[in-house]
């Protein structure tokens, strides 16, 4: 440890290591193999990047990053430490000369695009058998797997280093995998006995915000009117989405860029740049944008659309604030995102789009339950949290008991006579006594039909997700979603249960201002359900006609 503590003083001006990565530089050091999981600026270059310069030999570092890797090898040069990288960027004298710097055990460090090693069926590996290596780092390991978010199949071409290098050690890190993902990379990698080092995810200077969307745009400008000093990032799901945005800020004066991964490489390379060195004050971008990206002083993200699932939110938001200082993360939530990628899930093959589903729901309860965002974020990574984290907005805002028990029976009734075929909104029409087409003739003489009346959509649409959320109610969340009781419904229904919920007294909100007189994209949202519900029910009838019930129809 000595040896290592000296190194990070000498080269890299530290004079601690934080505990994961003294953990696994030690590790390495002892040339076992290791798997890192710390969140984006934790800190996972030092992990190697020490080992490298205390072992004999060189360390291949493979990173899916073109650009990020000349920034890398630039700051370590920077420090005397001599590195070099190869990709396809470079003509092939130039690799050719690396090359030879290589072969002469010149180079302590050597940074190697993935798609050098699935070249020619992975004739690069080959290459190295003559030359002494000291470890191999495989950055943003995620990609080695399909369950991860961010998949690369020249990643695949990974699976031969321990094979051909049983004795070198592999060091295996990323910032974002679940349990699932995280033994996948285990595997894809061949890792032996690994050491499986987890640093704590939370990151205790982001505040979690989540608003519903309604007038992003301009909700948006009043947040950096708000900031006026503060730079930062917005995600958006599309590419004309970061187009729409970014030039509507900047018709209302704001400093701002879009980056997407439609912009040709060398503009993308200027805007990333721009926005590093504080000459674009607001990034709005597509998930292209970030992986990696050290920029210390980003106060704010925003998400604009909903993020796929909790992996990406927490990457994403954790671009704020790596320097330490107090950053937040706002979240704009609507029902439409989240039909909009259920229907990307949809499009996928069977075993993908369950997995998205699934991924896509945690992300859905994240933003609609009631619970510390914090909390949840870290078991979510597997961490306990006791909660009450004073910085999001569930825990700064106050609450107060709801007895929603007459309401849930009379809505779990309404699902009882119509034999839980049915999804959310029939059953509010149902309720609500609506003369919607969609309710069939024989409905509306039943005893419970308008019971609903005196409460708007809006209510009804709440209390169906907090008693989910509860268990007092479950979504079959397949093709054709319908609401089905679960048995503490029984219990409410039939043994006057009660159900105590709680209800926002005093939101406490990212952006202050009520709401701004906008409504074009509620409007929007609001057809984008009506659409989605109509393609469903099509398809219902389609079933039908066809005598595939899409759903059991029970006897009367
Ligand atoms: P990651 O790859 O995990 O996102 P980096 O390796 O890019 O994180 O490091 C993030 C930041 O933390 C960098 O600015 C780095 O210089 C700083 N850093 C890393 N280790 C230490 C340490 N032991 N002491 C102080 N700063 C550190
Ligand atoms: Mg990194
Ligand atoms: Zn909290």
């Amino acid at each position: 440890m000595e040896k290592s503590l000296e190194i990070l003083k000498k080269y890299f001006g530290y004079n601690r290591f934080r505990l994961t990565q003294a953990n696994a530089v030690e590790n390495v050091i002892a040339k076992k193999d290791t798997f890192v999981l710390m969140p984006t600026g934790g800190g996972k270059s030092l992990c190697y990047q020490v080992p490298a310069l205390v072992l004999e030999g060189t360390a291949i570092v493979i990173s899916p990053l073109i650009a990020l890797m000349k920034d890398q090898v630039d700051a370590l040069r920077a420090n005397g430490i001599s590195a070099a990288f190869l990709n396809s960027s470079m003509n092939p004298n130039e690799q050719n000369e690396t090359f030879r710097q290589l072969k002469d055990g010149k180079l302590k460090l050597l940074y190697v695009a993935p798609e050098k090693l699935s070249a020619d069926n992975g004739h690069f590996l080959n290459l190295l058998k003559d030359i002494n290596i000291s470890l191999f780092a495989v950055d943003e390991a995620h990609c080695v797997s399909h369950w991860g978010h961010d998949f690369r199949p020249d990643y695949l071409f990974l699976n031969g280093i321990k094979e051909q290098f049983p004795q070198t050690p592999i060091i295996a890190l990323t910032a974002s995998a679940d349990e699932i993902t995280r033994q996948d990379i285990i595997k894809q990698l061949n890792l032996q006995d690994p050491t499986v080092l987890i640093s704590s995810f939370n990151r205790a200077n982001i505040k979690y915000f989540v608003q519903p969307k309604q007038s992003v745009s301009n909700h948006i400008i009043q947040y950096l009117n708000e900031h006026p000093n503060d730079s930062g990032i917005i995600y958006c799901l599309s590419r004309k989405g970061t187009e729409e945005l970014a030039n509507y800020l900047k018709e209302n004066g704001i400093n701002a860029a879009y980056y997407h991964a439609g912009i040709p490489s060398v503009e993308r390379a200027k805007v990333q740049d721009d926005f590093i060195k504080d000459k674009i004050r607001v990034m709005i971008a597509t998930i292209a944008f970030g992986m990696g990206i050290d920029k210390s002083n980003v106060r704010f993200v925003i998400h604009a659309d909903l993020p796929k699932n909790i992996e990406s939110y927490y990457q994403e938001t954790g671009r704020a604030g790596r320097d330490g200082l107090p950053s937040e993360a706002i979240l704009f939530y609507s029902n439409a995102d989240v039909m909009k990628l259920k229907n990307f899930a949809m499009s996928e093959n069977e075993e993908q789009s369950s997995l998205m589903l699934r991924k896509l729901q945690q992300m859905t309860d994240f933003a609609e339950m009631h619970k510390c965002r914090r909390q949840y974020l870290m078991e979510y990574f597997g961490e306990s949290h006791p909660g009450n984290c004073n910085s999001c907005d569930y825990c700064l805002s106050e609450f107060e008991n709801w007895d929603a028990t007459i309401d849930a029976q009379k809505l779990l009734s309404a699902i009882f006579r119509l034999k839980e075929r049915f999804g959310k909104n029939l059953i509010i029409d149902f309720l609500r006594g609506s003369k919607s087409v969609k309710i069939k003739d024989y409905m509306k003489d039943m005893p419970t039909y308008g019971i609903g009346a005196n409460s708007d959509k809006k209510y009804w649409q709440n209390l169906i997700r907090q008693l989910i959320i509860n268990d007092f109610l479950k979504d079959s969340n397949d093709e054709y979603p319908v609401l089905k009781l679960t048995e503490s419904s029984k219990e409410i229904l039939f043994n006057s249960r009660k159900v105590n919920l709680q209800k926002v007294k005093d939101l406490v909100k990212a952006v202050t201002v009520e709401d701004i007189e906008t409504t074009y994209e509620t409007n929007e949202i609001d057809a984008n359900l009506d659409l989605f519900d109509e393609l469903r029910m099509v398809r219902r009838q389609k079933a039908e006609q066809e005598n595939v019930p899409p759903y059991v129809i029970l006897s009367d």
